[in-house]
C-alpha cells in the first residue's frame, strides 16, 4: 500500500512493511532466517541486504511498522527496550553530558545511565517531569543534553504534558525523549507533540503477548538516525529474525487490545477506588488523579496500568502473593493480568536512590481477561488482607 501513511492507525498497524510475497503471495510475508545474502557480482547487493547484523527484511518490516504508528520518518528495532536506549543515548551524548531524568521511570534506565554510561563520563540527574516549573529550574540551574521522561510514569502513572516538556527542552537546547512504552502509540504519538525521539520496550504492548524481548527508537532526525544505525550495525544489539516477526504479528492487534486493556484498567481502577483496604489508588483515567486532565488531552485512553497503595510493605508484600488470575511476575503490557511488588522486583535495583518506589505500592498490569474475573480476583485477594 502506497498511501499507507495517510490510513488510520489500525490500517497502518496491519498493512505497514506487510506486502504479501511477490514470488508466492503468501499473504504473510517469510521470515527470513538467512544470515547473508548472494551478492549478483561483488558489491551488487539486492535491496541493500548484506549481511544479517546489518539488515534482515523481516527486522525492516517490522521497522516500517514501528515508523508507521509513531509518525515518524525512522525507526530501528533492537534486541531489548535497554539495547535500544542504550544506543540512543550512546548516538546523542559525549563524555561530560547529562541527562535529565525523571525522578519515575523504569529502574534499568536509570542504572544504565549511572552505572553503564557514568563510567564512560555521562551525568545523570532526576527531576519530577510532571512538574513543569521543576523543569525549568533544573535547566536553568545547569544545562542538560537530553530530557528523559515516561509519561504515563513507571510505577506511579505520573503524567507529564508532552508538548510542553518539548517546548522547555528546545529552548534549553536539549534533545526530548519519550519513552512510550506505557502508552504505546495506539494512545499517544509522542513525535506529533514535539518529542525528538520515542523509545520503546515492544517486550511491553506492542508485542503484547509476553513472548518477545524487544526495543525500539522512533525519530525524525536525519543525523541522529544515522548515529543510532550505526551503532545498532557496529555494536549489533539487533532483533533476532523470529523475535521481529512476533512483535510485527503483536502489534497487528495493538489497537484492540489497548482499548480493551484501558477499558479493564478503568473498571479495576474505579474498584480500587472505593474499597476501604486500598489507601491510594494511581491511575490517570481516575478523575482525582492530578495528571487526569493532560492524559485526556493528550492520550485517547488512559492505559491498562493501575498502581496502588496499601496500608503498609507487609500488606503489598501479601496482596501481590495471594491473586490467582493476576499472576505475580515482573512485566507488563501482555493480555494476561500481572501483579509486581515494584520495591523487591522490577524496581529493585534503584532501592535506595533517588527513584526508589513506597515499598507500600504494588503494580498491576490489567489484561484482557474478563473485567469481572480480574475484580473477583483482587476483592478475594483484598479479604484476604
Ligand atoms: C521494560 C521497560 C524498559 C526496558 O525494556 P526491556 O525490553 O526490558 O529491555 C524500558 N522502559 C520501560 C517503561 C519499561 O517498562
Amino acid at each position: 500500500m502506497t498511501d499507507i501513511d495517510s490510513r488510520g492507525f489500525e490500517t497502518r498497524a496491519i498493512h505497514a512493511g506487510q506486502t504479501f510475497d511477490q514470488v508466492t503471495g503468501a499473504v504473510i510475508p517469510p521470515v527470513h532466517f538467512s544470515t547473508t545474502y548472494a551478492q549478483d557480482g561483488i558489491g551488487g547487493l539486492r535491496q541493500g541486504y548484506e549481511y544479517g547484523r546489518s539488515g534482515n527484511p523481516t527486522r525492516s518490516a517490522l521497522e516500517t511498522q514501528l515508523a508507521a504508528l509513531e509518525g515518524g520518518a525512522h525507526a530501528l528495532s533492537f534486541a531489548s527496550g535497554l539495547a535500544a536506549e542504550d544506543a540512543l543515548l550512546r548516538a546523542a551524548l559525549h563524555p561530560g553530558d547529562e541527562v535529565l531524568l525523571g525522578d519515575d521511570v523504569y529502574g534499568g534506565t536509570y542504572r544504565l545511565i549511572a552505572r553503564v554510561l557514568g563510567g564512560w563520563g555521562i551525568g545523570v540527574r532526576v527531576v519530577d517531569m510532571s512538574d513543569l516549573a521543576a523543569v525549568g529550574a533544573a535547566l536553568e540551574e545547569r544545562p542538560a543534553r537530553v530530557l528523559w521522561v515516561e509519561t504515563p510514569s513507571n510505577p506511579l502513572l505520573r503524567i507529564t504534558d508532552i508538548q510542553g516538556l518539548a517546548l522547555l527542552g528546545h529552548e534549553a537546547g536539549a534533545l526530548v525523549v519519550v519513552d512510550n512504552t506505557f502508552a504505546s502509540p495506539a494512545l499517544q504519538q509522542p513525535l506529533a507533540l514535539g518529542a525528538d525521539v520515542v523509545v520503546h520496550s515492544t517486550t511491553k504492548y506492542l508485542g503484547g503477548h509476553s513472548d518477545v524481548v524487544g526495543g525500539a527508537l522512533v525519530l525524525n532526525d536525519d543525523a541522529l538516525f544515522e548515529k543510532a544505525k550505526f551503532l545498532q550495525f557496529a555494536v549489533g544489539a539487533v532483533s533476532g529474525p523470529l523475535d521481529a516477526w512476533l512483535t510485527t504479528r503483536g502489534i497487528k492487534t495493538l489497537g484492540v487490545r489497548m482499548q480493551r486493556h484501558s477499558e479493564n484498567a478503568q473498571v479495576v481502577a474505579s474498584f480500587l477506588d472505593a474499597h476501604p483496604a486500598v489507601e491510594r489508588v494511581y491511575h490517570p483515567g481516575l478523575a482525582s488523579h492530578p495528571g487526569h486532565a493532560i492524559a485526556a488531552r493528550q492520550m485517547s485512553g488512559f492505559g491498562g496500568i493501575v498502581s496502588i497503595a496499601l496500608g503498609d510493605a507487609a500488606s503489598a508484600r501479601r496482596f501481590a502473593e495471594s491473586t490467582r488470575l493476576f499472576q505475580l511476575a515482573e512485566s507488563l503490557g501482555g493480555v494476561e493480568s500481572l501483579v509486581n511488588h515494584p520495591d523487591e522486583m522490577t524496581h529493585a535495583s534503584v532501592r535506595g536512590t533517588e527513584l526508589a518506589v513506597p515499598p507500600e505500592v504494588v503494580r498491576l498490569s490489567v489484561g484482557i481477561e474478563t473485567a469481572a474475573d480480574l475484580v473477583a480476583d483482587l476483592e478475594e485477594a483484598l479479604a484476604r488482607l
